[in-house]
């Protein structure tokens, strides 16, 4: 990164620096220095841009440039350009565009790549929204599904028809972290002439490369460890230049569901720290999975780390890290659970995840409430089952909030 040469690139207003390793780049790659040299990305909270000329106006209608010049907000704003080429000078993607939020980018995937009479597989391990748009939505549009078993090869292969058109799928998946092999189901889709999507909120990009493993389209709510502070709604979706650019951007454009100006300086500042912030709260996560992992209250830690975890082997294989998220299963089922969640006084009650602050989930009464008992059995969301998202706070007063927690829980499992 050193040198005239990239002192130089730096203080020009355009272009994305996306050389230096990843750290560097998300630190880097992106930016936009305006005539006055900021050394912090400045927020451009603009929804217009001004031409020189009616002849500007028309060039960059027809998409004649100059390079980096923008038309509408909606289109596109330097800001969010900044957080765009970074997200994806980080994940090694070609293009990204980025959304209002997470839910946004997973419907845009959809209704930018598909039409009526498509078909698409997905894996049944799904976030509820996600599920939502598949089960209710696509098919009032004409597009049917199927939803496998995401661990189980050979029922991705099975479920592939003709009109197949997507594969969807999530790993590790929330809220029992199951994982999905990404490279073999990719080599399923691509022989059956369709495209693989991957939600790779879980995971994070510091952990896994679904590009890489042979994906499509990864998909992130940024909301979750890219902002990783719980302050902002955001989402992303990269992959090659001719889907993002062309299809999801033309499909968000003019549906209107880019992400605003204000949203991407956050997540711009947050990616600073994504790494760092990241690879110490699975460090955390994983301690506080073995110390579960062994107290009497427990029936089952789960954590993909965890060589316990029956697809440990996978999951070291495909990540780089475990992920920030541990579930325990409890005895005693929904009262133990309730008496463990009650008993917290560090680690608080929501259902969101990848915060600096530690939070856990009950996902059978919350998050996961709407399927029936008999999927909920078929996904392992026991009565018992707790998620909890790992946060920044010192691992030694977690695990403190921990024990605690899993002794009142045990009070109750025995009474
Ligand atoms: C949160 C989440 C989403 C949805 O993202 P929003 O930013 O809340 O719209 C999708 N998938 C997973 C796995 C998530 O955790």
């Amino acid at each position: 990164m050193a040198g005239e040469e990239t002192k130089k690139n730096a203080s020009q207003s355009a272009g994305s620096v996306s050389g230096g390793r990843p750290q560097t780049r998300l630190v880097h790659a992106g930016s936009r220095r305006s005539q006055y040299g900021e050394t912090s990305e400045a927020m451009f909270l603009t929804q217009g841009f001004l031409y020189d000329s009616p002849e500007q106006a028309e060039a960059r209608f027809k998409n004649e440039g100059p390079a980096d010049s923008f038309i509408y907000a909606r289109y596109g704003n330097p800001t969010v350009a900044m957080f765009q080429d970074r997200l994806a000078a980080y994940e090694g993607a070609e293009a990204c565009f980025a959304t209002a939020s997470g839910m946004a980018a997973m419907h845009a995937s959809m209704f930018a790549l598909l039409k009526a009479g498509d078909h698409v597989v997905a894996s049944r391990a799904l976030f509820g929204s996600c599920l939502y748009i598949i089960e209710q939505l696509l098919p009032r549009f004409g597009v049917e599904s199927t939803l496998v078993d995401g661990v189980d090869l050979n029922a991705w292969e099975n479920a592939v028809r003709p009109e197949t058109k997507l594969f969807f799928l999530e790993s590790p998946s929330n809220p029992t972290l199951e994982i999905i092999d990404i490279a073999a189901v990719a080599a399923v889709a691509h022989r059956a002439g369709a495209q693989l999507v991957v939600d790779n909120v879980f995971a994070t990009p510091v952990f896994q490369r679904p590009i890489a493993l042979g994906a499509d389209i990864v998909m992130y709510s940024a909301t979750k460890h890219i902002d990783g502070q719980g302050r902002v709604l955001g989402g992303a979706l990269l992959g090659q230049a001719e889907l993002i650019d062309e299809k999801v951007e033309t499909y968000v454009k003019h549906t209107g569901g880019a992400m605003n100006p204000f949203t991407a300086w956050v997540m711009l500042k947050g990616m600073e720290t994504l790494e760092l912030r990241v690879k110490a709260q699975a460090e955390t996560a994983l301690k506080l999975a073995e110390a579960a992992a062994a107290h009497s209250a427990v029936i089952r830690a789960i954590h993909p780390f965890l060589p316990s975890h029956p697809q440990y082997e996978l999951a070291t294989r495909q990540m780089s890290g475990g992920g920030t998220v541990l579930s325990v299963d409890l005895k005693g089922g929904k009262a133990a659970a309730f008496a463990f969640l009650n008993a917290f006084d560090l680690i608080g009650i929501s259902n969101n995840l990848g915060d600096a602050k530690s939070l856990a989930t009950h996902p059978a009464t919350t998050t996961h409430k709407n399927l029936t008992e008999e999927m909920r059995d078929v996904l392992g969301i026991s009565d018992g089952l707790v998620r909890i998202s790992v946060g920044l706070e010192a691992p030694e007063d977690l695990i403190e909030d921990l024990q605690r927690a899993l002794d009142a829980a045990n009070r109750v499992a025995a009474a």
